[in-house]
């Protein structure tokens, strides 16, 4: 069924830019007969997976949208990958992004603009707009996306499903094409909770190949019963000053159901908003430069200035610059100073409460191809990169439409308390 929806929608949607017809059939058929033998089979058995194409797997095109890695047929699994493939879950294809992940409308893609299924003419958000879009118009189960600033949340509301950025360090990054290092996470989007809370059992864990991951090992879908009447939720009011207002009042209608519901809400001041969009792209740049050292022409064929679009040119030439020895102290030191303090206020405002609830985007999506500067662009994460920033878990869960343009809240919880950002997520749904 997945693959006659695929067919029949993605020439016009754009969601996969290659897929896998023959290989998902036969991992389906292997499924079919582990049943008929009688062997206990994986927990994704059966679900359908479309992946995002920055995140490695075997015999698959990775090109992260670029023309850069046009010829890279990858040769072996990301960590994500193989569990997956552990708990039999089918792989279809992979989905188009933003080139590197840089942006927050996936326009930027080699492979041409993803429409958006459920505004269509509307860019599907970004940067993983594919896998979010493949989700939207039912061509798979499930989709994994990477966030560094926003981009599996920022899809999720632009197309009306749930994605979810775990906490960082709870996922594993080997195989993952780097934007920034320090800030990226894989994660999930599907129409239900369900299918987040499975994918998340799935690939949350510590992995020796990725340092950064964490050793302990939650377990979601057993969770999802948690009893929301019991949290404290708060709301930030700067959150609400940078929205417009249509947004803001679809998310103050769940916050008063939720207090029918006799929750505890609580409003929380964040002084620091301003030095958000500024930290988070100082950090980004530095990062993404080091991280395209390796894009020299020798490995993969091309050297990425030469075939890269405006955007991730920009952010090489800028991170080039700002992090050259006399400019360092300026710029990038600083933009690590500001990290610091604002990961020490935001964390301040978690204690209070279990989970933050607003806006997932400050503003409606525009339509593809609208001219738009860079620095507005940038502005649909300022609520979403400031997650990474600090390193908590959030989500993006579908909560309405506003002149048929769908809008998500953004649930965001303490480092390691995912489960509970689930739990709010099904409860919300
Ligand atoms: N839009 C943000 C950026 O351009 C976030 C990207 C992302 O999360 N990969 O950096």
């Amino acid at each position: 069924n997945f693959i006659d929806t695929i067919k029949k929608k993605n020439p016009k949607i754009n969601a996969f830019i290659e897929i896998d017809e023959e290989g998902a059939r036969k991992t389906a058929e292997e499924i079919d007969k582990k049943i008929a033998r009688g062997e206990k089979t994986g927990k994704l058995a059966g679900l359908v997976i479309a992946i995002k194409s920055n995140i490695n797997v075997e015999g698959f095109t990775v090109s992260a949208g670029s023309k850069t890695l046009e010829n890279y047929v990858s040769g072996y699994d990301a960590t994500v990958i193989k569990r997956i493939k552990n708990e039999d879950g089918i792989i279809i294809g992979m989905t188009n992004m933003d080139e590197f992940a840089c942006g927050s409308s996936t326009e930027t893609s080699y492979y041409g603009p993803t429409d958006n299924p459920s505004a269509p003419g509307y860019i599907p958000g970004g940067s993983s707009g594919g896998s979010a879009a493949a989700i939207a118009a039912d061509m798979c189960d499930i989709a994994l996306g990477s966030d560094t600033g926003g981009s599996i949340r920022n899809p999720a509301a632009c197309c009306g499903v749930i994605g979810f950025k775990p906490t960082y360090g709870f996922v594993s990054r080997y195989g993952l094409i780097d934007l920034a290092m320090s800030l990226d996470q894989i994660g999930p989007f599907a129409n239900d909770v369900t299918g987040i809370s499975l994918m998340l059992d799935t690939i949350v864990g510590y992995d020796p190949a990725d340092p950064t991951t964490m050793k302990i090992k939650p377990s979601f879908t057993n969770n999802l019963e948690g009893n929301i009447e019991n949290m404290k939720v708060g709301i930030v009011k700067e959150f609400q000053e940078v929205s417009q207002d249509s947004i803001v009042k679809v998310v103050n209608d769940i916050v008063s159901e939720l207090d029918a519901h006799g929750v505890e809400i609580q409003e929380l001041k964040f002084d620091y908003i301003d030095l958000v969009l500024p930290t988070y792209y100082l950090i980004n740049f530095v990062e993404f430069f080091s991280a395209t050292r390796k894009y020299d022409g020798r490995k993969y064929g091309y050297r990425i200035e030469e075939v890269c679009g405006e955007e991730v040119l920009r952010r090489i030439q800028i991170g080039s610059y700002i992090s050259q020895k006399e400019y360092s102290g300026k710029y990038y030191r600083r933009a690590l100073q500001a990290r610091s303090l604002i990961r020490k206020e935001f964390m301040k405002l978690l204690k209070d409460v279990d989970i933050i609830i607003g806006p997932t985007l400050p503003k409606l999506p525009h339509k593809i191809g609208t001219e738009i500067e860079p620095l507005e662009m940038y502005k649909y994460d300022i609520l979403t990169c400031l997650t990474n920033l600090v390193g908590i878990p959030a989500a993006s869960v579908d909560v309405g439409k506003i002149k048929n343009i769908p809008v998500g809240v953004q649930i965001q919880a303490k480092a390691c308390e995912d489960y509970k950002v689930l739990q709010a997520a099904h409860a919300i749904k």
